[in-house]
């Protein structure tokens, strides 16, 4: 059976003004430090989620400046939030603004060598879960296992480690902010392909995590036909990076369509970004540009195999997932070890009928 559903869970909840903060809370240091660093985590949909986090500190107490150590992965996430006020490399020092008295280090990845890294680097008071023996490393070491058994969203795990030092937060969808020049370079993009003034719809069919994840190519390019043939007026963009641009240059060359764009994995994330912002649907895998159009707002499906949409599924409210509940769903594998079934019976015959209807309905309310 079937289960189309958005996640009821993770609704839309504003970002409370300052004027909302209720939560004054003392930190556990005895006043709310002005600087925080963060070390931010390597997975973009890991760092889409753990915007929301940085959102409500940055709402409840305005003051505090906001470092992210990121990996070259992740950078240009953190650097299109409007929260975060600087990005440095991951192997940084604290400068001169530092002192342990102002400063926090909060450490987001559950690896050993997050940890040991802010150790090395000299950052003080530094948070984080314990795991893995690296607790000695840490000023302060969380409950990972109390957290993990809670079974909650993957976005609640950032927070609550704030919350060791602000007290409680709000929730809040993740927001990025594309720069008007990022803009201008993918609208050009898009009029050198002629595909400007067109109604867009972006697909995303990789995924880095493995082929598991993957809806398969043949299904994409039946998917897509369907898509062209409803409408003329309809493009599609697809979506790479560099290690799964065989994919996209696959269902192109099944597809093999004037109205279908593939950016083969050539465009840097800010650019990439500034294209799905002038999308109108995002179809994905459970991916990092699945969680990307959720933070531009953007109405969408992703489907789901082997993972949880309710421990990583996209915020914002606005995607749609698409599942066939099996028994040994979530198995969080790579690589099946079996026949794939959690995806394969999601078939382009299956899932079309939903699809038709959101893009008719996304199309009525732009028009
Ligand atoms: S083991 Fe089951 S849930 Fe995991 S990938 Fe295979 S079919 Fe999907």
């Amino acid at each position: 059976m079937l289960n189309f559903s958005s996640l009821s869970g993770m609704d839309k909840n504003p970002v409370p003004s300052p004027s909302d903060n209720v939560f004054p809370t003392p930190s556990i240091f005895g006043k709310i430090p002005s600087r925080l660093y963060v070390y931010g985590v390597n997975w973009i949909g890991d760092a889409v989620m753990s915007l929301s986090t940085l959102q409500a500190i940055r709402s409840q107490f305005p003051e505090t400046f906001i470092s992210v150590l990121a990996s070259r992965q992740t950078q240009d996430v953190y650097g299109l939030s409007p929260v975060v006020d600087e990005v440095l490399p991951v192997f940084s020092r604290p400068g001169k603004a530092f002192s342990k008295r102002n400063a926090v280090s909060l450490c987001f990845p559950l690896s050993f060598r997050s940890a040991w890294t802010l150790w090395k680097g000299g950052w003080p008071n530094r948070i984080g879960y314990a795991f893995e023996g690296r607790s000695l490393l840490l000023s302060r070491a969380l409950d990972y296992t109390g957290w993990k058994r809670r079974g909650q969203h993957q976005s609640t795990y950032y927070r609550e480690l704030a919350e060791s030092v602000y007290g409680p937060l709000g929730e809040s969808d993740p927001v990025l902010s594309v720069p008007p020049e990022e803009r201008e370079k993918a609208r050009k993009f898009l009029r050198e392909q002629h595909l400007d003034g067109r109604f867009l719809v972006a697909v995303n069919p990789g995924a880095y995590y493995g082929a598991a994840k993957m809806w398969p190519p043949g299904s994409y390019a039946d998917l897509i036909r369907r898509i062209l043939d409803c409408d003329p007026d309809i493009g599609v963009v697809l979506f790479s990076g560099e290690k799964d641009r065989w994919v996209t240059r696959d269902i192109a060359s099944r597809v093999s369509s004037s109205r279908v764009f593939s950016i083969d994995g050539v465009l840097k994330l800010p650019v990439s970004v500034a294209l799905l912002s002038l999308c109108h649907y995002v179809l994905s895998n459970d991916s990092g540009m699945m969680h990307l159009g959720g933070a531009l707002g953007l109405p969408g499906a992703a489907l789901f195999g082997p993972t949880d949409p309710v421990a990583t599924g996209p915020m914002g409210g606005r995607t749609r997932i698409l599942r066939h509940p099996v028994r040994c769903a979530p198995c969080f594998l790579r690589y099946c070890p079996i026949d794939h079934r959690c995806m394969l019976s999601l078939t382009p015959d299956v899932i079309w009928p939903t699809i038709r209807g959101d893009l008719g309905n996304v199309r009525r309310a732009i028009k």
